[in-house]
């Protein structure tokens, strides 16, 4: 049975844990500022993803007050990457990456295309707004390469689901069947595609080009898994 003494010194060895995770939590959480962005390399905002994720898939996110962050960043952002993924429910990133509030500018589209808006609002997150990194992010099992393979027409998207072709025609003596029943083909051409877009980014903007040549951006392609949550980098 514990005394009363014990229960006294046990409170106060939880309570100065507890500060202690505060303290530990808020340094971990502290957005970032102009100071901290403008020391950042390309190859520190890369890792600083690959740790995200890796904290993500081994269940030990960040703990981080999101209001906080609000408060923190209400006079600024300066986000370390951009990230161009897919509108895919299951591929959020900055739950995929763990990060909060100010940390990521995050473009969504079906297919994670890279048309002219998302290379003007890449120029804006990198040479205007700081950021040292543009991850184009695919994934596994995508519904727009899917359709794209197998030429789905609706709406407006017959003519987004065309800017995936190119990936397509680029994955044409892949084996096996060409439809989005051959999952191998859809993950050969989701990956395709990423590339794409990372090159695109990289050769249709003098912008992007010259920051990239003064090695302060990185361009990458990057696939998620669904199944895992786990990003796999292709450099
Ligand atoms: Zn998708």
């Amino acid at each position: 049975m514990l005394s009363r003494r014990h229960f006294c010194c046990g409170s106060a060895v939880a309570a100065s844990l507890l500060t202690f995770d505060r303290a530990f939590a808020a340094d971990q959480c502290a957005a970032l500022t102009s100071e901290r962005q403008a020391v950042l390399s390309p190859d520190d905002a890369l890792e600083k993803l690959k740790a995200g994720n890796e904290r993500f898939v081994s269940r030990n996110m960040r703990n981080c007050d999101l209001v906080d962050q609000v408060r923190a960043t209400a006079g600024g952002q300066f986000p370390s990457a951009i990230v161009i993924g897919c509108i895919d429910s299951r591929v959020p990133p900055e739950l995929v990456f763990d990060r909060r509030i100010g940390d990521l500018f995050s473009a969504r589209i079906a297919g994670n295309i890279v048309n002219d808006d998302i290379v003007g609002s890449s120029e804006f997150a990198t040479k205007l707004a700081g950021a040292k990194l543009i991850v184009v992010l695919g994934h596994s099992e995508c519904g727009a390469i899917k359709g794209a393979i197998d030429g789905a027409k609706l709406g407006e998207l017959t003519q987004l689901l065309a800017k995936i072709k190119p990936a397509v025609d680029a994955c044409q003596d892949a084996p096996g069947e060409h439809t989005s029943k051959n999952k191998d083909f859809v993950q050969q051409v989701a990956i395709t595609n990423a590339r794409l877009g990372a090159e695109k980014l990289r050769e249709s903007s003098d912008v992007l080009g010259g920051l990239v040549a003064a090695k302060q951006l990185r361009i990458v392609a990057a696939m998620h898994d669904v199944a895992t949550g786990r990003v796999a980098f292709l450099e």
